[in-house]
């Protein structure tokens, strides 16, 4: 571990992670409106390793208008003469998906151009491919599956039909049992920073919306390896015992709904420290268990919110199975969404491509669902002038205006930058489908309480990191195919989920080249949520990605060291995939007074139309989901195509 990084680690991620860091805005020059680096052969962003996600070059333009300096510099904005129906600022789900909805009330025959800051379109659903040898591995970059706490509205589901995806099928592809029947299991990784020793220990609960999935409910004989093994104090081993165990009613004398008040208002971590008496080696254990979900701790995640999670504590409280009031979605359990399940190997990119498929149909080959998976992207073809639908990516919206008073004009200006540029184009209406932060910068003539509610949207950032590893015999030694990591840089690891799909294979042997998921959301605990984000957020943003790939050898070695596993023989490619703006934040009872006592929502302030301007994406319903992504824009089509 302590040996320099090689030229080879170097090539795996610094160097190309520059290369993808000046793509876009080195090879974007005058010409870029008639040529631009996407006509090129080898544009092809989902094979770049190293920082992605929120790539170099993706957010300068976007952080100059925050700082209110970008117009300094701009210069004047270049006509392009270009006319559209529709301008679309976003190209993730919510914006592919209004193409989608907006030409099938108006016509095959509309013309929308599609805006995308970054060098691929998708959003969050972005796709990672590897080569190791002569394999194929995939990777999500970021949107992990059709999942949503609660069911899919019609419009959803409808929408997941039409672009051919089958959810009932996905058993067909997954091998479910690979990695039980090769006798791995999920573990915890306790560290010596935080426990007094590196241990890897079998974990007994993995919580509901982790990546792993596997969260099979472990037997007798798992428990008690598991107070055999864990490094935790013997109060703790006993506490932790009573928490499962002894049905205790903290609360007496309390109805189930104040009860459920009380819990609303008090996090996990109180409740067990102050409430259940718990031992600290418990809170620890505990602290970062809803990181996937939430992007923060249980010291900002409600009681009641842990106990619709079934995390410990609450059997013998006697309360009402019905959510109680402000219960964050995610916490309330629904059979139906629990069964609608579709992981494709890159996530739902796989749904950003069979959306470009329609859109675009010679920008994606093929015909079926399952044969996108392998399908290779013409990137050259997004941005044609002769076709309907066109993409523009590497192209930031910097002013969203109407031309005249919002109540009578006949058009739209959105004014982009690309390339060291600023060029106009014209629409009869636009939609919003970024994020909502950064609405208020690029549409000034909003009212200001809305700017407000927009703002509020602080998303949850995130690292999403995939590493290529040549083999998993040291996973199959440990007897882990995930490791949750509660005091470590990314707080989950775990092997892909082995789904064969199209012509992919997945890897099924541990000889095998394995494309292993880590996950990392960079809180502060013992703040208010959206603070945790923000200074998260700017810990992302500063973060170089040779500090990112140090932790994440570090970390492997240390989890998988004693199974052999050596990061300068084992690693073959890394790509973090860095969202600062990542989740949709979603309402909090222990931050969010109106979410829990009612009243108005910022989102459906922040969604609201203006003139010819409707406003898609996940944050419009404060729901970090894709159908929540699907919904919003059939909303904001609506409103725009209204009579
Ligand atoms: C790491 C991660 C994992 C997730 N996993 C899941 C999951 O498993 N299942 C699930 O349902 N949901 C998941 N989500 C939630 C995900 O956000 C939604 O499912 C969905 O992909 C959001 O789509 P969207 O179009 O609303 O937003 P986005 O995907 O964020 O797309 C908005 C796009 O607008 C662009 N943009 C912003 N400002 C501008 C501008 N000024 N000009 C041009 N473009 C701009 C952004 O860069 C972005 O590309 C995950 C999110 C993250 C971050």
């Amino acid at each position: 571990m302590d040996r320099g990084i090689t030229r080879r680690d170097f090539l795996n991620g610094v160097a190309i992670t520059v290369g993808a860091a000046i793509l876009p805005s080195d090879l974007l020059d005058a010409t870029a409106m008639s040529a631009g680096p996407e006509k090129s052969q080898d544009y092809y962003p989902p094979a770049l390793t190293g920082l992605r996600g929120s790539h170099p070059g993706s957010f300068d333009a976007a952080h100059s208008l925050r700082d209110g300096t970008f117009w300094d510099s701009a210069g004047k904005p270049e006509d392009t003469g270009e006319l559209y129906d529709l301008i679309i600022v976003g190209g993730g789900i919510s914006g592919l998906a209004a193409a989608h909805f907006y030409r099938k009330v108006v016509g095959e025959r509309a013309r929308i151009l599609v805006l995308d800051n970054h060098d691929d379109f998708g959003g969050h659903a972005k796709r990672n491919e590897f080569r190791v040898g002569n394999a194929l591995r995939l990777g999500f970059g970021g949107t992990f599956s059709i999942e949503s706490p609660a069911p899919y509205s019609s419009v959803a589901k409808g929408l997941v039909r039409e672009l051919g995806i089958d959810v009932a099928s996905y058993p067909k592809y997954v091998d479910k049992n690979l990695y039980r029947s090769l006798g791995l299991r999920p573990h915890i990784f306790f560290d010596k920073e935080t426990f007094g020793v590196d241990k890897l220990v079998v974990g007994p609960q993995t919580l509901r919306g982790s990546e792993a999935e596997d969260t099979t409910p472990e037997g007798a004989e798992v428990w008690k390896k598991f107070y055999a093994e864990a490094p935790i104090a013997e109060q703790a081993r006993r506490d932790l015992q009573r928490l499962y165990h002894e049905k205790k009613d903290y609360y007496p004398g309390l109805s189930s709904d104040e009860k459920k008040a009380k819990l609303a208002r008090i996090s996990y971590a109180s409740f067990l420290k102050d409430v259940a008496a718990a031992h600290e080696d418990i809170v620890k254990m505990y602290q970062a268990l809803p990181h996937p979900l939430f992007g923060v701790g249980i010291d900002a995640v409600a009681a009641q919110d842990a106990w619709g999670l079934n995390l410990p504590g609450f059997d013998g409280m006697k309360l009402d199975p019905a959510p109680g009031k402000g219960m964050n979605r995610d916490a309330i359990p629904n059979e139906e969404a629990d069964k609608y399940f579709f992981h494709f190997p890159d996530g739902n990119a796989s749904i950003a491509r069979l959306l470009v498929r329609k859109l675009i149909p010679d920008a994606m080959p093929g015909q079926s669902a399952a044969d996108v998976v392998t399908a290779k992207a013409n990137y050259s073809q997004l941005d044609q002038s002769g076709s309907g639908v066109r993409i523009r990516l590497n192209s930031t919206a910097v002013r969203v205006k109407h031309l005249g008073d919002h109540a009578s004009a006949k058009e739209v200006e959105v004014a982009y930058a690309r390339g060291g540029k600023v060029y106009t184009a014209k629409a009869k209406s636009a939609i919003l489908a970024c994020w909502h932060v950064v609405i208020p910068y690029i549409c000034d003539e909003l009212p200001d309480g809305q700017k407000e509610a927009l703002a509020s949207a602080q998303k949850v950032p995130l690292l999403y990191t995939n590493v290529a590893l040549r083999n998993w015999t040291s996973f199959q030694k440990m007897g882990a195919n995930s490791a949750y990591a509660p005091g470590m840089y990314h707080t989950y690891f775990n092997l892909d989920l082995p789904v064969s799909i199209g012509g992919y294979e997945c890897a099924r042997q541990p000889e095998e080249a394995i494309v292993v998921h880590m996950m990392r959301t960079p809180c502060r605990p013992g703040r208010p949520a959206r603070d945790q984000h923000r200074l998260g957020r700017a810990e992302l943003f500063s973060t170089t990605f040779e500090t990112m790939e140090r932790k994440i050898r570090e970390q492997l070695a240390r989890t998988l060291g004693p199974g052999g596993f050596d990061p300068a023989r084992d690693i073959a490619a890394i790509t973090v995939n860095r969202w600062p703006h990542g989740y949709a934040y979603e309402y909090n009872s222990l931050f969010d007074s109106f979410w829990l006592e009612g009243g108005e929502t910022p989102c459906s302030v922040a969604r609201k139309p203006y003139g010819r301007i409707a406003i898609a994406n996940a944050d419009a319903d404060a729901y970090a989901y894709t159908d929540s992504a699907m919904d919003q824009a059939y909303r904001a089509v609506g409103e725009i195509t209204k009579a």
